[in-house]
């Protein structure tokens, strides 16, 4: 079916929700992760004190981390700073193009790797087209950028199909 190229494996409420631990068995070691919207509000600059200890956790727990985003130099990696990720601006999602040259930057292949997003048409494609385990968190506010506004109706429906597929509604 032609909806599920857009169809996360996983659908969690937060990043916090993550089952690390069963990730870790599965063989991923790394995890990729929008921004906006995922582990921040799209107009909130800077990391708050959860999310910094929670980078520093999963680091701790070996995992190789990388913020992917689609959006500009300055918001990447001021917001990364204090997270210590690979941080890779304009990722020009759903193209997998730059997810992959993060993943070997970080010395993983695809099915070693989780791509974290809000978004099915970003995010959730771009993760399938890579070759990664594909996480979707629900949105973090329903603050957005003008061109995610556009896209969300359409994925409401997408997600819709999902949820009544996997009995979640
Ligand atoms: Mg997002």
């Amino acid at each position: 079916m032609i909806l599920e190229r857009f169809f996360p494996d996983l659908y969690i409420q937060s990043i916090y929700d993550l089952p690390l631990a069963e990730l870790k068995e599965m063989g991923i070691r790394g995890l990729v992760f929008d921004i906006d919207n995922t582990v921040a509000p799209f107009d909130v600059a800077d990391p708050d004190e959860k999310l910094i200890d929670f980078f520093a956790q999963m680091q701790d727990m070996g995992f190789r981390l990388c913020i992917l985003s689609n959006n500009n130099k300055e918001r990447v990696h001021r917001f990364n700073k204090p997270l210590k990720a690979l941080a890779i601006h304009k990722a020009g999602k759903p193209n997998p193009r730059k997810m992959k040259q993060a993943l070997k930057r970080l010395g993983l292949v695809p099915q070693e790797a989780a791509m974290v997003g809000d978004q099915v048409f970003t995010d959730m494609w771009c993760g399938h087209r890579g070759g990664l385990y594909c996480i979707m968190t629900a949105p973090i506010c329903d603050r957005d950028q003008l061109i995610t506004k556009v896209k969300r109706g359409a994925e409401r429906k997408v997600m819709q199909v999902y949820f009544k597929r996997n009995g979640m509604i």
